[in-house]
């Protein structure tokens, strides 16, 4: 079945690129497959570094006027935006599932969640504010402004191809900047998608710009160019950090949401049935291909084997395949070499003794696209890539620590500091082991913790700034001080 059989609205399937209100086809074509059984299902033009600069002109000249309408105004087409893409979410879920194998129903997810960014940025939007200030000066007036930065350089990964997009350009467009986006090859149609309903919501020509292409030429234009004054990115540490250094010779702002290796701390008095179901909905939702994901599974030893048999007994069950079968609990990884990455962890544990409690193989030839089985892994050394590095697979391990100051080491023991999760009924443990760990965002009992009114980031080396709540909009504002002399003679 092709892309478009599947579609109800099929003027969705966009496979050029976005630039100042026209398509733009590019050369040559990337393919996009569908991970669930590795078929091509479009071809993507690259539109390149000449793509690019295109979008940033336009986008600058578009600047000039959307900073001027009226936030109430801006607020109104952003809710435009909001209602086609409710309207039309079973399409776009639908494009999720095919070009990168989510489980359909997380998809739908996905586009609700990233959805209510657009709503709460049209609303904050509205209360970008400044202050009056005390000054020293004799008849003197201070105040601050908020200002939008300008234009945003925008690049995005595709776990999830809707929501990153809208986390970023929603806030954005609220504060009155205007965005050139450049999807990850894997995902393009998501963001074109998104592209047709701004069309279609009014948003002016220019403000919101897709192009498709090569990263280093597209994300070299994006953070050389002295018109973009900010580059929002989400994806990987090692890219974030080339794209940071690419942008101090323009000094931009840059705002990065980076990977993450999150650890899920169960101590002895937790209810450790819902601590198991906390882990299923942390570490397999998007097959662990999540920034938040838990990774390692830090138990106190009084409960840690009842935890071990309690996740066999949950992960064993747990159905590999087609996103859009009904009964599947995790779908395809991204591609077959992402397939291979978590093998070699998993294979690297198993060779170092640590115990494969279930999973621990690969079942692309079996199901016949990018799968892996979910895995629980025991008794793996802290010190092994599996317990180091992102996993960004359907694999965790269970490691062991007894006293508050152990565990917190063992948890900040990592370059990364994003997501964590702590599982306890004692609200001491609750405030040592919080304050202890050094993450942007800690789940106490409570296995997801992202939402519009959220500030959504980390610390160390899992990025620079916050998306969501009032943070996520500030983000795209310059904070100015005026000082007005000689109101009193
Ligand atoms: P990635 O390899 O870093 O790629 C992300 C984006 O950057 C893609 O569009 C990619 O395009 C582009 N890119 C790569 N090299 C570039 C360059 N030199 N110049 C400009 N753009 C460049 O990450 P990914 O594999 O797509 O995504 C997974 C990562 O994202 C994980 O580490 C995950 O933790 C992180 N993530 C973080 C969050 C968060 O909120 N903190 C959320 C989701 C995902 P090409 O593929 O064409 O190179």
């Amino acid at each position: 079945m092709s892309v478009t059989d599947r579609l109800d609205d099929k003027s969705l399937f966009r496979t050029d690129s976005f630039i100042d209100g026209q398509w733009v086809s590019g050369e040559g074509g990337v393919e996009v497959l569908n991970p669930a059984n590795n078929a091509v299902i479009a071809t993507v033009g690259d539109v390149g570094e000449a793509g690019a600069r295109k979008a940033v002109a336009a986008a600058t000249r578009a600047f000039e006027s959307w900073k001027k309408v009226s936030p109430f105004e801006r607020a109104r087409l952003l809710m435009n935006w909001y209602k086609l893409i409710h309207e039309n979410a079973k399409d776009l879920a639908t494009l999720i599932t095919l070009e990168m194998g989510k489980v359909n129903k997380e998809a739908q997810g996905e586009v609700i969640y990233g959805a209510s960014f657009i709503e709460w940025s049209a609303e904050e939007g509205k209360r970008v504010h400044g202050e009056t200030l005390s000054t020293p000066f004799p008849g003197s007036r201070g105040w601050t402004i908020r200002q939008p930065i300008g234009v945003v350089g925008c690049i995005t990964p595709w776990n999830f191809p809707n929501a990153m997009i809208t986390r970023k350009c929603a806030p954005a467009l609220a504060a009155g900047c205007t965005m050139v986006i450049k999807p990850a090859p894997e995902t393009p149609l998501s963001a074109l998608a998104l592209a047709e309903l701004a069309r279609r919501a009014g948003i002016p020509d220019g403000v919101f710009n897709v192009v498709c292409g090569d990263a280093p030429a597209i994300g070299g234009v994006l953070t050389s160019s002295s018109d973009v004054r900010m580059v929002g990115f989400t994806g990987s540490t090692a890219v974030g950090k080339l794209l940071m250094k690419q942008a101090a010779s323009t000094v931009k702002r840059v705002a990065l949401e980076l990977g993450g290796n999150a650890p899920f701390i169960v101590m002895d008095d937790a209810d450790i049935e819902k601590a198991a179901d906390g882990v299923i909905a942390s570490k397999f939702r998007v097959s662990g291909q999540t920034c938040v994901s838990a990774n390692r599974i830090i138990a106190q030893p009084a409960i840690a084997d009842k935890l071990v048999a309690a996740l066999e007994a949950r992960i064993s069950k747990l159905k590999a395949g087609d996103g859009f079968a009904s009964d599947t609990d995790v779908g395809p990884l991204i591609h077959m070499t992402a397939v291979s990455r978590v093998d070699k962890l998993v294979s690297q544990a198993r060779e170092q003794g640590a115990r494969i409690v279930t999973g621990g193989k690969s079942l692309a030839d079996e199901l016949g696209g990018s799968f892996y089985a979910p895995t629980l892994i025991d008794g793996a050394d802290p010190s092994l890539d599996v317990s180091c590095s992102e996993i960004f697979g359907p694999v965790c391990s269970v490691y062991r620590a007894e006293s508050e100051a152990d565990i917190i080491k063992l948890a900040n023991d990592t370059p990364y500091g994003l997501a964590a999760y702590i599982y306890t009924n004692d609200v001491g443990r609750v405030h040592r082991l919080s304050e202890g760990i050094e993450y942007g965002m800690i789940g106490i009992n409570a296995p997801m913790v992202g939402a519009a009114s959220t500030p959504f980031g980390g610390v160390k080396e899992s990025g620079i700034g916050r998306e969501g709540g009032k943070w996520g909009v500030e983000e795209f504002t310059e904070l100015k001080y005026v000082l007005l002399g000689g109101v009193e003679g």
